[in-house]
């Protein structure tokens, strides 16, 4: 598990203090629709401001494929930053990152105050973590401090390579956030511990499968990935999602779980469709058996009871994945129903990025969540017991 320096452990008064941030944010007509992340990131940034150190700020947004794109430049964030914090916030617009405003600006900076750069990804170096970017954006600073969870699992020049020049590189807030709440409930979990897999594949799950079942008492499976496990077990799964590769890993699964005592909930009913459609009519299965035109697309609803009864006794629960095709209204009951019991449950309870916290959010829950994490990718990784290079490269405490 990690122990890494955060950006309390380090004097940063006066100091010129590289913050790779994730302001990777939707944005419509250079609009931001939300603005989630930012939010999410300033408590380091006020941290910094109350501490007297000189503040650069740097994030990717979108894919500009290494070169300048306006309609992925950062100066919506850097307004909308300006408008949240009380201090001075200028926007160095360089088409190359590190160019001439951003360094008069970073010269002129005082105490407390705020340079924001261009979009790291305007530089193709940024993404093959390349020495000259690296070199570039490094010597703005003397301190380095990623907050960015949603790309620390990702080698790049402002993740992992500006530590190779700066001798003290620590985590802000959110990292740290992250790893406390994703740590302690992996590595040190209250039992019984829960986790919940969903959405489509099993292919994407496998390694925090492989992961998880050393830790966990009970695993919940849900989402398209299901169908791969019943079909193992000698279901009938109809037009369901099926990975036929995985089937044996599947039944290994079934069979590891047995040996080691780990309860496997996978449907005992389903809610099917003859059809891939919002507006396909809904048919509840009376048990695991999906006919052969038909196919699965949601939990049923004595599944639903079966693992809201598990969640419910559980004191520590992680989710990852939707139970069904929860953005259609007739196929979101499961996923609906396991984030209420979540909500309900006074468990420590873990939302992976991506989907599941998507879900949590637009059904209102999300507020009830012990922690919803802010990085996809990241937390699966996390999950998978991977090491994120970009917060292995930070100092140790
Ligand atoms: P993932 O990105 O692997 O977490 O998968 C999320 C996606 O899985 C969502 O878009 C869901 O609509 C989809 N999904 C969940 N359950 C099913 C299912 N039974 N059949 C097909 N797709 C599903």
């Amino acid at each position: 598990m990690y122990n890494k320096k955060s950006i309390k452990d380090i004097d940063v008064k006066g100091k010129k203090v590289l913050v790779r941030c994730d302001f990777n944010v939707p944005l419509e007509d250079g609009r931001i629709t939300d603005e989630n992340r930012i939010i999410g990131a300033l408590p380091t940034i006020n941290y910094l401001i109350e501490n007297g150190a000189k503040i650069i700020l740097c994030s990717h947004m979108g894919k500009p494929k290494g070169e300048p794109k306006p309609e992925l430049s950062l100066k919506p964030v850097a307004d909308r930053i300006a408008e949240l914090v009380d201090t001075k916030v200028t926007f160095a617009k360089d088409d190359n990152v590190v160019g001439e405003n951003a360094r008069r600006e970073v010269e002129a900076l005082k105490d407390g105050e705020i340079v924001i750069l261009e979009n790291t990804r305007y530089r193709k170096e940024e993404t093959k973590n390349a020495e000259e970017f690296s070199k570039e954006l490094s010597s703005l600073a003397e301190v380095f401090v990623n907050d960015a969870f949603g790309t620390a699992h990702r080698a790049h020049c402002s993740t992992v390579g500006v530590t190779e020049y700066l001798d003290t590189a620590v985590c802000g807030f959110l990292i740290e956030k992250e790893l406390k709440f994703l740590g302690d409930a992996v590595e040190n979990s209250q039992k019984p511990f829960v986790s919940i897999l969903g959405g489509a594949k099993v292919s994407d799950k496998i390694n925090v499968i492989n992961n998880l079942i050393d830790k966990v008492d009970s695993l919940i499976i849900g989402g398209g990935m299901a169908y791969t496990f019943l079909k193992a077990q000698g279901f009938e799964i109809g037009k369901s999602l099926v990975e036929s590769d995985k089937i044996d890993y599947a039944k290994e699964m079934l069979d590891k779980a047995e040996a080691k005592g780990v309860k496997i909930l996978l449907p005992v009913d389903n809610i099917t469709a003859a059809e891939f459609s919002k507006d396909a009519d809904a048919v509840v299965t009376e048990d695991q058996n999906i006919s052969a035109d038909f196919m699965g697309l949601d939990i049923g609803p004595k599944t639903q009871k079966i693992y809201s009864d598990e969640i419910v006794n559980a004191k520590t629960v992680v989710w990852n994945g939707p139970m069904g095709v929860f953005e259609f209204e007739k196929f979101a009951a499961g996923t609906k129903n396991v984030a209420k019991a979540l909500a309900d449950s006074d468990a420590v309870t873990i939302i992976g990025g991506g989907d599941s916290a998507a879900a949590v959010n637009i059904l209102g829950f999300g507020d009830k969540m012990t922690h919803i994490s802010t990085g996809g990718g990241a937390s699966l990784e996390f999950l998978e017991g991977k090491v994120l290079p970009g917060i292995d490269a930070l100092n140790d405490k």
